[in-house]
Formats: C-alpha cells, sequence, structure tokens
C-alpha cells in the first residue's frame, strides 16, 4: 500500500525519488485534540448570531480563517458577505467561547512519533492557520525539544489561509526544502488540499467525523485513522520512501 501510494506520487510529480529530510505537522487534530472543542465554538458562536453552522460542517472549514468560514455561512444564509464589524465580534466571541473548554489534550501517538523521526536525524515543523500567541509556549511544553520557532509556520507568516498553498509553500521556503523532501501530516480536507496543491507527499489522519473519503477526494497519498497508527507504522512508511 504504501510503496504504491510513493510511486504514484513520483511518477506524477516526474520525481526519481523523495528524499526526506523533514515531516510538516498540521497543529489542530493532528498534535492537539482541539477540533471536538473548536466545532462546538463555532457552532454556537454562529447560533447565537442567528446562523446555522452543524457541528460536521465546522470540520469542512477547518484551516480556513475565521473570516472566510463566517463569509461562506453569511453567503449561503443573507447572500450577502458580513460587515467588517460582524466578522471580528463574531469572531472574537467564537474564541472567547473556545477559551471556556480545558485546554486541548495531546493527540495519542503524536508526541511518541515526533520522538521517533527526531531519532531518525530528521525534523519536524508546524504548519499552522491559528494564531494564538501562546502557540509556541504550548508546543514546547507538550513536545520539548522538537520544533523550532525560526521554521514554524502560523497565522502570521501567511497572506492566504489553507486551502491555498501559501502556508506549505512558506514552509518549504523556511525549511530550505524541495516539495519532494518533506512529508505533510494532515486531518482536514482543506488542509491536505493546500499541501497536495504545493506538492508534498500528503498523509491524512483521519481524527474527526468526516468520512474517509473527503480526506482522499483532496488528494491525499495515503490515510491512517488516527495518529497512533500514524505513529505504529512509521517505521514500514520510512523504510519504504529510503
Ligand atoms: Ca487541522
Amino acid at each position: 500500500m504504501f510503496e504504491q501510494a510513493i510511486k504514484n506520487y513520483l511518477q506524477q510529480h516526474s520525481y526519481n525519488t523523495l528524499c526526506l529530510k523533514a515531516v510538516l505537522f498540521d497543529m489542530d487534530g493532528v498534535l492537539f485534540d482541539s477540533m471536538p472543542s473548536h466545532a462546538q465554538s463555532w457552532h454556537d458562536t454562529m447560533e447565537r448570531y442567528g446562523f446555522n453552522l452543524p457541528y460536521e460542517e465546522a470540520y469542512m472549514h477547518e484551516g480556513r480563517t475565521g473570516a472566510s468560514t463566517i463569509n461562506i455561512v453569511s453567503r449561503r444564509e443573507r447572500g450577502k458577505d458580513a460587515t467588517e464589524e460582524e466578522i471580528q465580534e463574531i469572531y472574537k466571541t467564537k474564541t472567547i467561547e473556545f477559551n471556556k473548554y480545558p485546554k486541548a489534550k495531546r493527540m495519542p501517538g503524536a508526541k511518541e512519533v515526533l520522538e521517533k523521526i527526531k531519532a531518525n536525524g530528521l525534523f519536524s515543523m508546524v504548519v499552522t492557520g491559528s494564531g494564538q500567541t501562546s502557540l509556541l509556549e504550548r508546543l514546547n511544553s507538550n513536545f520539548p525539544d522538537i520544533f523550532k520557532p525560526e521554521v514554524m509556520v502560523t497565522a502570521f507568516d501567511v497572506k492566504h489561509g489553507k486551502p491555498h498553498p501559501e502556508p506549505y509553500l512558506m514552509a518549504l521556503q523556511k525549511g530550505n526544502l524541495q516539495p519532494n523532501e518533506a512529508i505533510v501530516i494532515e486531518n482536514a480536507p482543506l488542509g491536505v488540499r493546500a499541501a497536495v496543491d504545493a506538492g508534498i507527499f500528503t498523509i491524512a489522519v483521519n481524527t474527526g467525523p468526516l468520512a474517509d473519503e473527503v480526506l482522499l477526494n483532496e488528494g491525499a497519498n495515503l490515510l491512517f485513522p488516527s495518529m497512533q497508527a500514524f505513529c505504529d507504522h512509521w517505521e514500514t512508511i520510512r523504510k519504504e520512501i529510503k
């Protein structure tokens, strides 16, 4: 299965090999089990402003900027974009709602696989649309000695959110990497799309309620049902890449 997926990727991009140097990790829903709280706070906040954003639909928008999500719902239900003031107020409320939840725990398997990757002499990077100020602190306390701030990509680094490939292209640039020198770990359809459009081999981990097909249809090269499953198969994947 892994061998065929790698062959297909190489053929599609006219590369001879995957020459792995780095693993690029999305954050929410990959490193942290934070998506249920995000989805619920989106749903509750939008309801308060008279909009309907079902819990599961929030997973379809994961990775978009807040403004873009709000406008999609506003256009659907009112036929027009939200005003700048509305966007700011709704997004602020959503953030307050989200912060009421306990801090998200590490996704099972995440720390273990990051340590394996480091022991293999490869480096890991975080590529997230999140703009939380305490992000680096949180990453370092949960995953000590893994991530370097100078090769992180956050909301502050890019103009376009996912599904635009900019976050992953920026990661390649910051990490001094060619597309075939990295792989991406993503849980969201729009994140998979961004990584695939950046030309990087993309592994989906389906940690949410969406069907596998939703992630595969965006072009994921491989799919695992959890971070633990990805962690358990890491050695095999790494050997296939070599
Ligand atoms: Ca995510």
